[in-house]
């Protein structure tokens, strides 16, 4: 276990990144945000606007709550956030973000905004079931690159229609936004052999969420979905996109034993897929469940981290999707700086 700075003043985002994770919101106070400053980003979609904070190295991706006891001051080019963590008082020198679509330095495009399945801890459900065209979206990607530095495309979505249609979106979509000459992420509930087909149309990175650590937990919470389906097509994007290329978000807190979650982990990385512990944000039929505990976020980052180095994985490495972002995770290798991967 390293030591992390919690008990003085902390001048790194890195080391209060799972404190303030299982905290989850912040009160920003000083130079309002304006749109570009916030967004409606990230797990619990629909609980309103959040805020990226960055001290230039590690990012976070806080709910705005006037009522959290986590401070950020916002100078506009410069920010601080204080926290009176268990430890002792944490302060950090940064900068509030501003986003291209969804998170910075992305366009991160939501296909479909709603979803016909009912992933219990998913509140994409109850959203609006806009679904937007391939005009709409290089529109998007377009302000964002005129607006911002934006260095990829990263792209999601809902299942709205039948699996075969929304293959045909996205295919349509991506033919769209190709000529933009950015890496592009894709991750959604894949069918088989859509790896090779993304592939061919110019996807870098996919990310298939596999969401849970147990067979068992998948069955509780995403009912309708089939957790072979995924750990298939896992296993054959790997093959296909190769070495940090491969992504998968695992959600901490949902029951999950500790032990369980590492052996998730491992699996993962043998078949080199790159786990993303996402600490659960309580949202939909889990809105009674509580945020995973800082330890608990900090002990499981550390094993992934420690895995990672044994299986020479980095998800320091990715161009797209949330392992470029970390805004909602505590990132191994950015967060951690535990060592390096041997290439
Ligand atoms: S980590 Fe992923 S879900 Fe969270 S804000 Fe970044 S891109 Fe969005």
């Amino acid at each position: 276990m390293i030591q992390r700075a919690e008990t003085e003043h902390s001048k790194e985002l890195g080391c209060a990144k799972h404190l303030l994770l299982a905290i989850g919101s912040a009160n920003v106070i000083g130079v309002s945000l304006p749109a570009s400053l916030s967004s409606h980003a990230g797990p619990g979609a629909g609980q309103g606007r959040s805020v990226f904070f960055s001290d230039g190295v590690s990012r976070i991706r806080l709910t705005l709550d006037e009522n959290s006891p986590v401070l950020i001051e916002n100078s506009g080019e410069t920010a601080v956030l204080t926290f009176d963590g268990p430890g002792g008082l944490i302060s950090v020198e940064g900068f509030v973000e501003k986003t291209g679509c969804h998170c910075p330095k992305q366009a991160y495009i939501t296909i479909n905004e709603g979803c016909i399945f009912s992933c219990r801890y998913c509140n994409v459900p109850n959203l609006d079931k806009h679904i937007k065209t391939p005009d709409e979206i290089a529109s998007l990607i377009s302000d964002a690159v005129r607006r911002e530095n934006v260095e990829c495309i990263s792209l999601t979505s809902g299942v709205v229609g039948t699996m075969q249609e929304e293959d045909e979106r996205l295919f349509a979509i991506l033919e769209r936004v190709r000529p933009f000459g950015l890496p592009i992420g894709v991750s959604v509930y894949p069918t088989p052999g859509l790896s090779q087909r993304l592939f061919e149309l110019g996807v870098s990175e996919v990310k298939f969420n596999l969401e849970t650590a147990t067979g068992k937990l998948f069955a509780e919470m995403c009912p309708s979905l089939d957790r072979d389906v995924l750990c298939n097509a896992l296993k054959e994007a790997v093959g296909i996109f190769g070495k940090n290329r491969v992504y998968t978000n695992i959600i901490l807190g949902l029951g999950e034993s500790k032990a369980e979650m590492k052996q998730c982990i491992t699996h993962c990385l043998e078949n080199g897929v790159i786990p993303i512990i996402r600490p659960l944000t309580p949202s939909a039929q889990l809105s009674h469940f509580s945020r995973p505990l800082a330890e608990d976020i900090l002990s499981i980052s550390e094993f992934l981290q420690s895995e990672l180095l044994r299986f020479g994985l980095d998800p320091s490495a990715s161009k797209t999707m949330c392992a470029k972002c970390m805004g909602c995770d505590l990132t191994p290798m950015t967060d951690l700086h535990l060592g390096e991967v041997t290439p």
